[in-house]
């Protein structure tokens, strides 16, 4: 059994549960540890319940309240051993907090697995969780899709995908210089709507059944207009959302929807 909810999604912060009756992890936690905690107990999720930290990348907006977190509950973050060094100085933690894994590794009886994802990060990892017949995954801050992200997705009944600005949004944004446009559109930088859509119709060639749109620009998209495209894009493709697939929209200031593989 699995469950999946992700507690704080967008650009000002990442924070995702993944756990069952025995083991808890929460991957990132991009906020304060006051808000995490406040979170947490909104999903009824008790902190000491959580027995393991994954980390996506060292961006702060993913690892603001780890340090907080693992200090005061006194849980490891297992980090891929080519990365323990990079986000050792990013949290200023003692080695103590880290266990270094494989690509693969086991925290109780969950099954993790990392691969990397492009993005102007030091490192930047996706991960999906299996227990028993039921698997879900996670990616976000992805510059492009890869194959290698595709392929450990479509292992996946439930997916938390990025789907980070509408790009006519993005490039009318006169906000944004056109150094941070292109950094957000480039190879490292951010996944659209519209990409988001055309890996959704690759994912339900597979096994995915249920896509969390995930990491939602607060300036450059909707929640409305994120669903909306890949919608629309989906039918294009004779993909009919609420039918042949689902699709959710996790927020950045409300705890997400509730999901549980048996
Ligand atoms: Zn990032
Ligand atoms: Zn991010």
């Amino acid at each position: 059994m699995l469950k999946i909810q992700t507690l704080s999604s967008g650009s000002a912060g990442n924070i995702t549960y993944v756990g069952n009756t025995t083991t808890g992890i929460l991957v990132d936690v991009g906020l304060p540890l006051s808000l995490t905690l406040k979170l947490m107990a909104q999903a009824n999720i008790d902190p000491h319940s959580i027995t393991g930290l994954v980390i996506t990348h060292e961006h702060s907006d993913h690892i603001k309240g780890v340090a907080d977190f693992v200090t005061q509950f006194n849980v490891p973050i297992y980090c891929h051993q080519r990365f323990v060094q990079i986000l050792r100085r990013s949290l200023k933690l003692p080695p103590h907090h880290f266990i270094a894994t494989e690509s693969n590794f086991i925290i109780n009886d969950i099954n993790v697995n990392c691969f990397t994802v492009p993005h102007d990060s030091l490192f930047c990892l996706g991960y999906t969780f299996q227990c028993g017949d039921a698997t879900v995954g996670i990616a976000t801050d992805i510059g492009q899709m890869t194959d290698i992200i595709l392929n450990n997705l479509a292992a996946c009944q439930i997916v938390v995908l990025e789907s980070n600005h509408d790009i006519q949004k993005l490039m009318a944004n006169p906000k944004y210089p056109d150094w941070l446009k292109r950094r957000i559109l480039g190879n490292r930088g951010h996944l659209s709507n519209l990409e988001c859509g055309r890996t959704i119709a690759k994912l339900y060639q597979a096994n995915v059944s249920q896509v969390i749109l995930a990491h939602l620009s607060e300036k450059n998209n909707t929640p409305t207009l994120a669903y909306q495209t890949v919608k629309q894009y989906l039918l294009t493709q004779g993909i009919v959302e609420g039918k042949d697939i689902f699709i959710d929209v996790a927020l950045q200031s409300q705890i997400g929807n509730y999901y549980c593989l048996e």
